[in-house]
């Protein structure tokens, strides 16, 4: 395939050599592998491992604590790259590293970059971000997870829903109403807990719909004691963290969605150009390419807009509404995109064999996932009248 995306032509030369070493290792190291991840429902510690030492983990990330120095974009090609061949290693590395590794390079101090952030950039451990509770993980800022002080030391109490790589992390952030009001953003702090500390147990992983390669479990965190440098930042401005890093986090679903449509793409293209319905190829029947232009459609727009936001973020740039903007726009489209392959593969597209089943399967998430489309409608909206003084 030859790349034509007008967003390329947003990528440096660097950046784009950078993209073809990924998009070998993801073909050589992981898509032999993803009936394997689908099925123990997680990616293995190896696997982890070889990108941690490839140096894919951590390309964004300081040189000081073994990454790579790169921008947000090098870590945006690998998010893009691994979703293309597997959407749930991609959510799983989407904590360990776009959010728990930028949390503790934004925040932590040097002795929690040390312990923390090297292990996860080498490759060496996986973690959690604890945000959802049972009650309803659209109203963020209602936590009934509090943590009390005693003495010089922090005592959490509460549970987290839904909360991915928890059966397998080796440490979790997790965010606590320290003080304050519900629907406050003041008031929260942000807790690294170790998973061995006493008080904390994440449930059995969940059998579920989409993102089977990624193991999602409850949290529980019954009086889990920690000291005072277990604090990531400052206390009670947690939740302002929180939000800053669901924007970032929508970018990257952004990115995850980008990965699927090009996916879907690459195996809509493929069957299309080799089966044959009524003596001709389905490639050459208008209705076949109806859908293929849709979903080039989808994945330009997406693509374009994703690039643009990577750079506003790397400039230091708030980009609240432009992002649930990407996240709503590219989920919907993957949705679509992953419905038509389905289509166009006709029986085989509901057959395990093909990946077209797990494609549709795994972009329903994006809808729900980091905040559901209604939710970033709602974000757009508030937004759009913000900017005009209301
Ligand atoms: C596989 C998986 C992995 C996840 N990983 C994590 C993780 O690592 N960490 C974490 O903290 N969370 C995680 N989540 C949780 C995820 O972010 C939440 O599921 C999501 O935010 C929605 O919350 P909820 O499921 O409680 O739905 P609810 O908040 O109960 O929403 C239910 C429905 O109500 C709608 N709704 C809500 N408010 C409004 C409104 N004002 N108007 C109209 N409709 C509304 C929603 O759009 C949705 O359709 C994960 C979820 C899944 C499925």
């Amino acid at each position: 395939m030859v790349d034509i995306s007008a967003a390329s032509s947003l990528l440096t030369e660097e950046e784009r050599t950078f993209q073809t070493v990924v998009r070998q290792f993801m073909e050589r190291e992981v898509r032999p592998h993803v009936e394997e991840m689908e099925r123990e429902g997680r990616a293995s510690d190896e696997i982890l491992k070889k990108m941690g030492s490839a140096g894919i983990l951590g390309a964004f990330a300081p040189e000081a604590y073994g990454g790579g120095g790169g921008n947000l974009m090098t870590r945006t090609i690998v998010a893009e790259e691994t979703a293309r061949i597997n959407a749930g290693l991609d959510i799983s590395l989407m904590v360990n590293i776009s959010l728990v590794a930028r949390h503790l390079i934004e925040r932590g101090t040097e002795e929690q970059k040390q312990r923390y952030l090297v292990p996860l950039l080498a490759g060496d451990t996986w973690a959690s971000i604890c945000i959802t509770e049972t009650h309803g993980g659209s109203n963020a800022l209602s936590p009934k997870t509090r943590a009390v002080r005693d003495g010089d030391d922090w005592i959490i109490t509460g549970s987290k829903m839904f909360i991915t790589n928890s059966p397998i992390a080796g440490f979790f952030l997790v965010f606590a109403r320290t003080s304050g009001e519900d629907r406050r953003a003041a008031g929260g702090t942000l807790f690294i807990v170790d998973a061995d500390t006493p008080g904390l147990s994440a449930g059995k992983p969940f059998d579920k719909l989409s993102m089977r390669s990624s193991p999602t479990a409850e949290v529980a965190f019954d009086g889990v004691r920690v000291s005072a440098d277990h604090v990531l930042g400052e206390v009670d401005r947690g939740f302002y963290y929180m939000l800053e890093g669901l924007d970032l986090e929508r970018v990257f679903e952004g990115a995850s969605n980008v990965g699927s449509l090009q996916a879907c793409l690459d195996l809509a293209v493929e069957y299309s150009g080799e089966r044959e319905v009524f003596g001709k190829k389905l490639e050459s029947y208008q209705l076949t390419q109806d859908k293929i232009a849709r979903m080039a459609m989808g994945l330009e727009m997406s693509k374009v807009m994703l690039y643009q936001l990577i750079r506003a973020l790397d400039a230091g740039e708030t980009v609240t509404r432009a992002a649930s903007v990407l996240k709503l726009y590219s989920s919907q489209a993957a949705m679509e995109a992953a419905s038509d392959t389905v289509q166009i593969l006709g029986g085989y597209g509901l057959m395990e064999e093909y990946p077209a089943a797990r494609l549709f399967r795994d972009a329903k998430h994006h809808e729900i996932g980091a905040g559901t489309s209604e939710i970033q409608k709602i974000i757009i909206a508030r937004e759009t009248y913000k900017s005009y003084g209301h």
